[in-house]
């Protein structure tokens, strides 16, 4: 019988232990997510949350704060980064809607480069078709700043 236990100990120590964590546990009400530093049930305005969370749709804002358990104020505005951001998305051609028909308002544009020099040194064929009037405008050019 070298070692004496001494379990009344052990367990006052450990109990100890759970407190200090329990302790640690409530001043950590302050937590992080992302950039985002908030403290639990407090208010945030919708905008700012939604702002601070990188603009995700008003949905996933609403959301992320319920789960932040922070208390939703205000009510999501137009967001001006979101509407450029929304503008910019529908800007991104997936085909033309309707068909321009004033000449030279909508160009299309093929820029095609030859392996070839030609013999009158030009290596760029560039053709032009204006969307209205379907002229076509073919040029040949050297460089291609010659573009314009
Ligand atoms: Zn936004």
């Amino acid at each position: 019988m070298g070692m004496e236990i001494v379990p009344d100990k052990m367990e006052k120590d450990e109990k100890e232990k759970d407190n200090e964590n329990n302790k640690n546990n409530n001043n950590n009400e302050k937590r992080e997510k992302g950039n985002v530093s908030t403290e639990i049930g407090a208010k945030i305005n919708i905008k700012e949350l939604h702002e601070k969370l990188g603009h995700p749709e008003e949905e996933v804002t609403k959301l992320t704060g319920n789960y932040m358990k922070l208390k939703i104020k205000g009510k999501m505005e137009n967001c001006e980064n979101c509407a450029i951001r929304k503008i910019r998305q529908k800007n991104i051609p997936k085909g033309p809607k309707e068909k321009l028909t004033k000449p030279g308002h909508r160009v299309y544009v093929d820029l095609t480069s030859s392996k070839y020099t030609s013999a009158g040194g030009s290596k760029y064929w560039c053709l032009a078709v204006d969307e209205a009037t379907h002229m076509k405008f073919s040029t040949f050019l050297r460089q291609k700043s010659e573009m314009k």
